[in-house]
């Protein structure tokens, strides 16, 4: 899988696909999470994990502790989520609200969303005004992660503002996606247009 992959309603993966490399991300005995399940502790991609790893202590060092908070999630996970969304808030809520399965970016495994350990205490509830996701915007795309669906660009995504997923997709791409201040759909459309030249 190329790390630039699209992944959308228009691109969606195959109901069988499973990353091979998935690894805990969080294996420290005292973690920030208490976890009910610990099978359920989030997971990414292993190939991606160096670089997050990498970008967890930067953030560190500049005060801020930011953890996965939800990584991989499989076909079957989403298509439960799709179908007790349909039953109990009907089609067009969950059209507009869930994503249909294999559209996630979380089958994946190179997408997560993510959480803080502010002051001794977990919390989940990311805006954008918090100064851990200042950090991550201003430097996330050094280690190769978009802000996958940024505000006002809800009409090229069709996904609302979500301050707290984050995508990788490789050092190159990150950074022409963070200079450009382009979405990875209007990267795709760049890099079409280059290789039609
Ligand atoms: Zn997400």
């Amino acid at each position: 899988m190329d790390f630039d992959i699209l992944i959308n309603k228009d691109n969606i993966l195959d109901k069988d696909f499973v990353p091979n490399d998935l690894v805990t991300t969080d294996n420290n005995e005292n973690n920030f999470h208490k976890y009910k399940d610990p099978n359920l502790k989030p997971q990414i991609s292993n190939a991606i994990l160096p670089y997050f790893t990498l970008m967890q202590k930067d953030a560190y060092l500049n005060g801020f502790s930011i953890i996965v908070d939800s990584g991989y999630r499989s076909f079957n996970y989403q298509q439960v989520i799709w179908d007790k969304n349909v039953l109990e808030k009907g089609l067009d809520y969950t059209q507009k609200y869930i994503m249909l399965p294999g559209s996630s970016e979380h089958q994946s495994g190179l997408a997560f969303d993510v959480a803080y350990y502010r002051n001794g205490i977990y919390t989940d509830d990311v805006k954008e005004d918090d100064p851990e996701y200042n950090w991550l915007i201003n430097n996330s795309y050094k280690y190769g992660f978009i802000l996958r669906y940024p505000k006002d660009k809800e009409n090229i995504t069709h996904i609302n503002f979500e301050p707290w997923h984050f995508r990788f997709v490789g050092i190159n791409a990150a950074k022409i996606i963070h200079d450009n201040n382009i979405t990875l759909e209007e990267y795709h459309l760049l890099k079409e247009k280059k290789l039609e030249r």
